[in-house]
């Protein structure tokens, strides 16, 4: 089944301790949809500003990402994010971020996006993302993830949306910045409390944690050498898991636990290389290959 995602679509400036990358492709939306592509068709839902190169459109399109959904605003500057790595490469500190072309969207869906039975909201802003929400005419399953940034700057909002999507997808820092707990076990419980039917938490190199009313688990991290550029993990990661669940048009228990599977799967191709160039270079066989090395891996 078709996926549409909405969040940012950026330029990234990333700096780790062995190099520089100025501008290079980045945002939620995009390392999602380049990531859920292997399982769904995905649909795009974003905007970008007049210094957005036409070809970074055609390349999405060219790996089947449907684009429609992409509003090039003319006279506006696209979203842009810095970040620096620090030297473990688990820790990152977000040295600018400008809003630019971001800080007005307000998405009108068109009659096909707003009857897409599974959605996700990538990292945005909160109020963009209930709008969206609001425009969707029964979908089967709703997914959202958030940040530090719109956990400070749009907390009713996110109270709100929080009632009303089905799952959240956030970072270990960020949920406990939310629930206000200082463990990550109070603060997945604390969260489910506040409304979505799931809460899954990512930890980075440690992999991530589920909740359910009745089950708690957590997977490790696929274990890669080449950790190059860690900038879009948490957003591959949800594009596996919500590609995969499109595509079995399910999200039965043991569906959700192999969709978290081959969201890290997804997760450690993208750290191994800066932007979103390892993603480019996989297809769905090397996905598979990794998933069954994965499955081995936690077989005993
Ligand atoms: P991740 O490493 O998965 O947490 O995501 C990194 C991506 O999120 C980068 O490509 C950024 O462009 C994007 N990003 C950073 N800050 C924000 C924000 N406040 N809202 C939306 N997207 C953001």
């Amino acid at each position: 089944m078709p996926l549409v995602v909405v969040g940012s679509v950026a330029f990234d400036s990333v700096e780790t301790p062995q190099a520089v990358r100025e501008r290079v492709l980045g945002g939620s939306a995009v390392y999602f949809s380049l990531a859920a592509r292997f399982f769904t068709k995905v649909r795009l839902v974003g905007v970008v500003g007049e210094d957005w190169p036409a070809e970074y459109t055609a390349l999405l399109q060219t790996h089947s990402v449907d684009t429609a959904g992409l509003q090039v605003v003319s006279g506006a500057k696209t979203f842009f994010w810095r970040g620096r790595y620090h030297a473990n490469m688990n820790e990152r500190e977000t040295l600018d971020v400008q809003l630019n072309v971001m800080a007005n969207f307000n998405p009108v869906l068109s009659q096909e996006l707003r009857r897409c039975k599974f959605l996700f909201l990538a990292n945005g802003s909160t109020k963009m993302q209930l709008n969206v929400l609001s425009q969707c005419v029964g979908p089967m399953l709703t997914v959202a993830d958030t940040m530090d940034h719109w956990i400070r700057t749009e907390p009713q909002e996110l109270r709100e949306l929080m009632g009303r999507v089905d799952g959240l997808v956030l970072n270990d820092s960020e949920a406990k910045l939310l629930a206000q707990r200082d463990s990550l076990l109070g603060a997945g419980r604390t969260l489910l409390e506040m409304g979505p039917r799931f809460i899954v938490i990512k930890k980075g190199e440690h992999g991530a944690l589920f909740f359910s009313k009745h089950e708690m688990y957590v997977l490790p991290a696929y274990p890669t050498d080449r950790v190059v550029d860690p900038t879009g993990a948490g957003d591959s990661f949800a594009g596996g898991m919500m590609g995969y669940l499109a595509e079995q048009a399910d999200y039965a228990p043991e569906t959700l636990k192999r969709a978290m599977a081959y969201g890290i799967v997804a997760a450690s191709f993208t750290v191994e290389d800066f932007s979103v160039d390892r993603l480019l270079k996989i297809t769905r066989e090397d996905v598979e290959l990794r998933m069954e090395e994965y499955r081995r891996m936690l077989t005993f």
